[in-house]
């Protein structure tokens, strides 16, 4: 359903958002995906957590980061790639850390022709000792991405009140217009699925806005938002984990994002989840 069409005035708020629609492959290191191998230098440090109260911090330098996701300038045209970049890596530590917010995340941006030699076994985390299971909910499984375009909408409180009236009288139902204006599962800019990131937070630098960078989520939720190339596989087959929970990530009750400076992408970014 096209909301700007049932609802006037809406139009002038539409945005675009990438979803990724991530499915599980073999993605190469000068791909996009998630999860996969990242093209990086042989020559370079592999990212490690430092945080104090990391709970995988065993000794100097800390735990290994994991590779959360990779993009090319070329696959996402939409993301301001800063000048002479043209490939985006974001790896994060999957320990504890006291608490559900700020997830140890980094955000590398580079030049792919730069990448001579490429990293063949970069460390990581030691989860021998560990529950199994507990840490793997927050590593992806490979996955190639097929990003396609959609339209979406603020959240009903972020409109003018006109506009809000218009889309409470149009929403009998009370939760249409919050299912219809905001994609689940994983995303790139947007809007975030509402109450899975904290309303106006601002950068940590420069005390700018935050935006959505990211949405990772469980999966790819609900009927309303399947692609139609994935049929409607029976629940609990492979082929339905394939389509519904393709990075096998357990991100929490509901999807969680990666919130960066509106003003400069170079400003640190922070990861909230419900
Ligand atoms: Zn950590
Ligand atoms: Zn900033």
């Amino acid at each position: 359903m096209d909301l700007a069409q049932v609802i006037p005035g809406l139009g002038a708020y539409a945005r675009t958002t990438v979803r990724l629609h991530p499915r599980p492959g073999s993605p190469g290191p000068r791909d996009s995906h998630i999860g996969g191998p990242l093209a990086w230098p042989a020559s370079e440090a592999w990212p490690h957590c430092e945080a104090a109260d990391c709970d995988l911090y065993l000794e100097d330098p800390g735990s290994p980061m994991v590779a959360l996701v990779q993009l090319t300038a070329a696959d996402f045209p939409e993301i301001t790639f800063p000048d002479g970049t043209d490939l985006l890596q974001i790896l994060w530590c999957v320990g504890y850390h006291g608490g559900v917010e700020d997830v140890p995340c980094r955000v590398v941006w580079r030049r792919a022709a730069e990448v001579t030699e490429i990293l063949q076994e970069p460390p990581v985390p030691d989860l021998e000792d560990e529950l199994p299971g507990f840490y793997e909910t927050y590593i992806p499984r490979p996955c190639v991405l097929h990003p396609e375009r959609v339209i979406e909408y603020p959240w009903i409180w972020d409109l003018p009140e006109d506009l809000r009236d218009r889309v409470q009288a149009w929403d009998q139902d009370k939760d249409q217009y919050e299912q219809l204006s905001t994609a689940p599962g994983f995303k790139i800019g947007g809007t975030a699925i509402h109450g899975s990131v904290p309303s106006g937070l601002k950068c940590v630098v420069c005390d700018a806005p935050t935006v959505l960078f990211l949405q990772l989520d469980n999966g790819e939720g609900d009927g309303r938002w399947c692609a139609v190339e994935d049929g409607q596989p029976d629940y609990g087959t492979p082929e339905y984990e394939q389509v519904y929970t393709p990075t096998g990530m357990l991100i929490d009750v509901g999807p969680g994002g990666l919130l960066a400076c509106s003003a400069d992408f170079g400003h640190p970014v922070v990861f909230h989840r419900q």
